[in-house]
């Protein structure tokens, strides 16, 4: 069984240790010690990083519940009863130990305040998780988080000491434990002074000003219970420089203060909205233009007016919106086709009432320009690729419709 460094103290950073096992997993070799400091990943904490020798530590985990192993790069050479020296990244130490011991804090901030438990825990890349048994109206939880956020944060400003305690199962039943243990024969507890005493195997802060600011990001329903995102210490800095660089370019981008921002923003949507309301009914009074204009000057096949024209560049919406326009009128044909870059799009229309399949009619010009279409009897779209075919394709078409009037 390893020994474990880092339950009497997280703060050790470099140690030596007696190699006891070498594991070989093909280009990786796992070292198992007679003691590490290095914390494995468990208990829904990341494990440490750093170097064993010159060798780094890739992943650190257990196995059969009592055997530490240290994840390196095969080719080392490692031995056993090699005696070795380690050290820990304290920079990752420190901003795993910020989050975990905050964690307790904010669970017993959470618990004192509205008897919620914390039945979930986990560090992620970017934030820590915790599951809570806390049952609000969505309105009334923002609130409660607010209230806990305060609470953790004076245990935080208090400075306060922690301590573990080792204690066998029938002392810890004394103890006002937040929950429940699960090592029978010997009990690890984790005292913030006269705040909270929870079993735990993990790695902690000295004084709870190490954890730094405890700062909750979001919260969300997730399993029928409220799951809280959170950051301490370095994370909540980086966080709020995050937050501060984003605010202070979202204001100035506005003219106005920090404060004021989200009521701007709420505006220039609600001006936004407005603008694209009145650019549609302008657009569709000027297509109404269009298209009697179009009508006008159509050429007259048998007695139905044969509209056709080629646009360049002429968004989709805008193509159908005009060929509706043409085709709302008695015995009109729409034959309209944009031109761009590197394809064609064709809208084919047709009043009701008149006997042409415009869905065949786009068949018919979509595969001459090598692509494809379909549609309604009396409404289809297509195009193609082709970009020269455009000419002889309209030919096509207006001999087609002159062939079934
Ligand atoms: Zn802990």
């Amino acid at each position: 069984m390893t020994r474990k460094l880092y339950w009497y103290d997280s703060h050790l950073i470099e140690f030596s240790a007696k190699i006891a096992e070498v594991i070989d997993h093909g280009e990786k070799s796992g070292l198992v010690l007679d003691q590490t400091a290095f914390y494995p990943t468990g208990g829904g904490q990341p494990c440490d990083l750093g170097v064993i020798g010159s060798a780094e530590v890739e992943d650190v985990d257990t196995l059969d519940g009592e055997r530490i192993v240290h994840w390196v790069r095969a080719g080392h050479g490692f031995s056993i009863g090699e005696n070795i020296e380690c050290r820990i990244d304290w920079n990752r130490r420190r901003e795993m130990l910020q989050q975990h011991t905050g964690q307790h804090i904010l669970s017993q901030a959470f618990f004192r305040l509205f008897g919620a438990e914390t039945k979930g825990f986990r560090i992620t890349d970017r934030s820590t998780e915790i599951d809570l048994t806390l049952e609000a109206h969505p309105s009334q939880i923002s609130e409660s988080i607010d209230r806990a956020e305060e609470l953790a944060n004076t245990i935080v400003f208090d400075n306060r000491q922690i301590r573990i305690h080792e204690v066998t199962p029938d002392e810890a039943s004394t103890l006002p434990l937040r929950k429940e243990s699960f090592i029978s024969d010997c009990v690890r507890v984790v005292e913030i002074d006269d705040y909270d005493w929870s079993p735990c195997g993990g790695t902690h802060a000295g004084q709870t000003g190490e954890v730094g600011l405890i700062a909750v990001r979001s919260w969300e329903r997730a399993k029928r219970m409220t799951r809280v995102h959170f950051v301490c210490g370095v994370r909540a800095l980086g966080d709020y420089r995050i937050a501060n660089r984003i605010s202070a370019s979202i204001s100035e981008k506005l003219s106005v203060g920090r404060e004021e921002a989200g009521a701007s923003i709420d505006r220039i949507i609600d001006e936004n909205k407005q603008a694209a309301r009145r650019i549609r009914e302008l657009v569709n009074i000027t297509s109404e233009a269009e298209a009697q204009k179009m009508i006008d000057v159509a050429e007259l096949i048998k007695d139905s007016r044969y509209v056709q024209a080629v646009f360049d560049d002429r968004d989709l919406d805008s193509l159908k919106l005009l060929a509706h326009r043409i085709t709302e009128q008695s015995k009109a044909i729409a034959i309209l086709a944009s031109r761009e870059a590197d394809a064609v799009r064709l809208v084919f229309a047709r009043s009701e009432g008149l006997n042409l399949d415009m869905n065949s009619m786009v068949k018919f010009a979509s595969e001459l320009l090598g692509g494809r279409g379909g549609g309604r009897p009396d409404f289809a779209q297509g195009g193609g690729s082709n970009i020269s075919e455009i000419e002889n394709a309209l030919i096509g078409v207006r001999e087609k419709i002159k062939a079934a009037l």
